[in-house]
């Protein structure tokens, strides 16, 4: 074999991947390296939702859109699922009714695709929808699913096969000194290297990666089966997710509705809960998350925690389900930014810590990154 290519890219998740395929469209010869056999980082471990309406607007949500257009394009290329749900943010309480009001007057003149839902239409876009006290709901027309379990294994398949990306599975890269760089067991020749090596922090230029303002949120998350078939429609979320998503940020309600839910009780904004509810190709429901911040996690799941998502969940839903899977996921994040970019030598540039939107920006982050360095 040939050990020389263009780029190199560390790390075959979301973002590795998303720097891949933009070199690759630019006809550059690229080698992916990445240490486990496949992927089995955060890219895989969440709800698959491309998910614009929470970006503010300004880069963020240009990523999204860009990002959005790549899914749709990329699915249909390399045959993986995707599906246009669109999402519904559900307003049970007078709170929450005014802050979604408020974004819609905010952002009226903005590329969000959003509109005021009665009860009655939000529960005709989505049957399971709890009617009982719906104010109504935000409807937005942007947002995306995938099966991430599928998709960020076709992804790296259909690369190799139309662009000849060249794949180095069980390899882990640990160590960059231009123009070479070194597995345990190989070196190659290269003219620039994108480290994409998500939580962890530890092997490649540690010292970087050793600021204030970066740490790891660690985040639990179920699978269940509907014990009838069901069809969701929109991805699903509520009232705590408003407190969440930084576009909210500017509606003046959101103060009130944030010193209700604490009021109301404290655990969910200890633990980092807004609930989330999504629907895969294989109609199984995703169903989370929280969030713990640390630089390490211990491994174990809290049952009191999973408690509290499906109390929640069950406030909005009307879902006979079984949960059948439960998992925990780390991802970086930097505090204030939308991600950690960094040309840590020349021709080397770390790209890391898009948060918990990977699967929102990651392709509208490496277009950009593709032109700049
Ligand atoms: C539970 C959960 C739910 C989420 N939900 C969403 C969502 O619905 N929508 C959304 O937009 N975002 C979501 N996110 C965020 C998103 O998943 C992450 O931002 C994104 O997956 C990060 O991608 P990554 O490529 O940086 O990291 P990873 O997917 O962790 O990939 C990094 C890869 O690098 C490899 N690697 C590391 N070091 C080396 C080395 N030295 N040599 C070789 N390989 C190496 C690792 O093995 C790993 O496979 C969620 C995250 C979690 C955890």
């Amino acid at each position: 074999m040939n050990r020389s290519a263009d780029v190199a890219v560390v790390g075959a998740g979301i973002v590795g991947l998303a720097h891949a395929y933009m070199a690759l469209r630019k006809g550059y010869k690229v080698v992916l390296f990445e240490r486990d056999e496949w992927a089995v980082g955060a890219s895989i471990r969440n709800f698959g939702l491309v998910w614009p309406v929470g970006q503010e607007p300004g880069t963020g949500f240009t990523y999204a859109l860009r990002s959005r257009q790549h899914w749709t394009e990329l699915a249909a290329a390399a045959g993986f699922w995707i599906n246009p749900s669109g999402s519904l943010h559900l307003a049970y309480h007078a709170d929450e009714e005014a802050v979604l009001q408020e974004f819609l007057e905010l952002y009226k003149y903005s590329d969000y695709q959003v509109s005021w839902f009665s009860g009655e239409q939000a529960v005709e876009k989505s049957g399971v929808i709890n009617p009982d006290g719906l104010r109504g709901a935000l409807w937005s027309a942007t947002e995306c699913t995938v099966n991430p379990r599928q998709a960020i294994r076709k992804i790296p398949e259909y690369l190799a096969e139309k662009f000849g990306l060249i794949t180095r599975w069980g390899h882990v890269v640990k160590g960059i000194a231009l123009p070479v760089i070194e597995t345990a067991s190989e070196q190659w020749q290269v003219q620039k290297v994108f480290v994409c090596s998500g939580a962890d922090f530890e092997t490649l230029y540690p010292d970087h990666f050793k600021r204030q303002d970066l740490t790891k949120c660690k985040l639990q998350m179920m699978k269940a089966v509907p014990r009838q078939p069901v069809v969701l429609g929109p991805a699903l979320c509520a009232g705590l997710t408003l407190r969440h998503y930084a576009a909210f940020a500017g509606c003046p309600s959101l103060k009130l509705l944030d010193a209700r839910y604490d009021q109301q009780s404290s655990f969910w904004k200890e633990n980092g809960i807004h609930v989330l509810l999504s629907q895969n190709d294989q109609g199984e429901l995703i169903i989370g998350d929280s969030h713990h911040y640390a630089r390490t996690h211990d491994p174990f799941l809290s049952e009191a925690v999973d408690q509290r998502i499906l109390a929640y969940l069950n406030s909005f839903v009307k879902l006979d389900f079984q949960v059948t899977e439960r998992w925990h996921g780390v991802y970086p994040k930097m505090a204030g930014h939308l991600s950690f970019v960094q040309e840590v030598e020349e021709d080397v540039v770390i790209v890391n810590a898009l948060g918990g939107a990977g699967m929102t920006l990651s392709f509208g982050l490496a277009e950009e990154n593709l032109e700049r360095f």
